[in-house]
């Protein structure tokens, strides 16, 4: 006869019940049993001290703001529902226990009844002790290896497999960019593949597909055989296309030139930086806009976006780029600025374009190049010749990229975060 157990339900089934906790995000957290608790200064703060030796401070307040009780989280989706009036910096722990089955419990002096349910895991992945965040940062650090080789993938291996799809986008987030190799050369068929990462693309003014090829009246100088400057898509946007793929559906052998060329605009910012100091502070201060205006269409265009060329957060880490000289506005800034801004965009935009690490690219049919929009910029030799060229592109917003690489990361490998992707993070 089987055995007669009460049951109890522990705080952690009952967070999981509520669907306000999802273990799998934090699944690949390690050393989060509980060694000792102490409270410190009269409860100011709990400090966590973790199988793996680190120690971690929570203050009060900080608890407050993110507990997982029902009265501080949604059920269904776990979304805040803390009303932050109600809590204060002169929050004070009365007493903090592990329940022993994967959870940190608290009781507040200022809210007797309420009782605080932490799930350790989270807790460990969200410590901020100065140690932690700086391997927060370490992590998602981009790297820039000198003898790079594009890494490529197969186009049937990405379509079917969650394991190749995680291995491509890795690459992807890691290098900013790479080729899939395969894809059947119909028009659209590029479409399934970038699906892979999102459902839905991203939409400019130019639609869901931008059709590259000659036109003889072009709105835009893709679609002309001149040289293309290096610049990153559609910066006139407050969120410029993210993730960029390009699928060569016909490159003729009769062409001559019409080669792809990309840079990493990161790794360019980081040499101008050393190089130029006082220049890189003024382009992280001037604001340039980059504009699209065009009204001779079903949907007149007339946008314009303004900002410096570069960002950073609190402790100098770029962050974000904007690079298009093709789409550059008129300067409007205070006339002090004009002649220095000039002298330190000239010279980024000569340090660019004799970059000693230029990747210069001839697709071949059935070749479909991603990279990433916000870390890149890209250009296109002059081409000439009978025959035609045609490629198809579609974008990917940045942040569903970035959420793709996470979950990906979390259901595949060891749930590190992705590397820095350009969007102004500021971790
Ligand atoms: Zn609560």
């Amino acid at each position: 006869m089987a055995k007669m157990t009460q049951s109890r339900s522990s705080h952690m089934s009952s967070i999981k019940d509520r669907r306000a906790y999802d273990e799998k995000a934090f699944q690949h957290v390690k050393g989060s049993d509980v060694e000792s608790l102490d409270l410190v200064s009269d409860g100011r703060l709990v400090s966590v001290k973790w199988a793996d030796g680190k120690t971690s401070p929570f203050h009060s307040v900080w608890l407050r703001s993110v507990c997982f009780c029902p009265k501080c989280r949604m059920d269904h989706t776990g979304q805040s529902i803390v009303e932050f009036d109600n809590i204060s910096s002169k929050s004070r722990i009365l007493s903090a226990e592990d329940d022993g089955e994967g959870c940190l419990t608290v009781q507040w002096k200022e809210d007797p009844g309420h009782t605080g349910i932490f799930p350790l895991k989270f807790l460990k992945a969200q410590c901020y002790s100065k140690e932690s965040l700086e391997e927060i940062r370490n992590n998602v650090q981009m790297t820039f290896s000198k003898d790079m080789v594009i890494p490529s993938f197969q186009h049937d291996e990405v379509l079917a497999s969650r394991k190749a799809l995680y291995k491509w986008v890795k690459a992807l987030n890691e290098t900013g960019i790479s080729v899939v190799k395969g894809v059947p050369r119909g028009p659209g068929t590029g479409k399934q593949v970038v699906q892979r990462i999102a459902e839905l693309l991203q939409h400019t003014v130019y639609g869901e597909v931008d059709n590259i090829k000659r036109d003889p009246r072009p709105i835009n100088a893709a679609y002309t055989p001149k040289k293309l400057e290096l610049h990153m898509d559609q910066v006139m946007y407050e969120s410029p296309p993210g993730v960029q793929a390009l699928h060569c559906i016909e490159f003729d052998e009769n062409i001559v030139g019409g080669e792809n060329i990309f840079v990493d605009m990161f790794e360019v910012v980081e040499a101008y930086r050393k190089q130029y100091p006082k220049e890189f502070d003024i382009l992280c201060e001037v604001p340039v806009g980059f504009e699209t205006l065009h009204y001779d269409r079903d949907w007149p265009t007339h946008m314009i976006h303004r900002r410096p060329t570069f960002a950073t957060n609190k402790y100098g880490d770029l962050t974000g780029v904007v690079w298009n000289p093709h789409h550059i506005a008129a300067l409007q800034v205070e006339e002090e600025l004009v002649e220095p801004f000039f002298d330190a965009y000239g010279k980024f935009y000569k340090l660019i374009n004799n970059f000693s690490k230029l990747f210069r690219i001839r697709l071949r049919a059935g070749d479909m190049v991603t990279f990433n929009n916000r870390r890149m910029s890209h250009g296109r030799a002059a081409f000439s010749g009978d025959g035609e060229r045609f490629l198809q592109g579609y974008y990917i917003e940045i942040s569903e990229f970035k959420s793709c690489v996470q979950v990906l990361s979390n259901l595949e490998g060891d749930g590190k975060p992705p590397v820095r992707v350009g969007n102004y993070d500021s971790l």
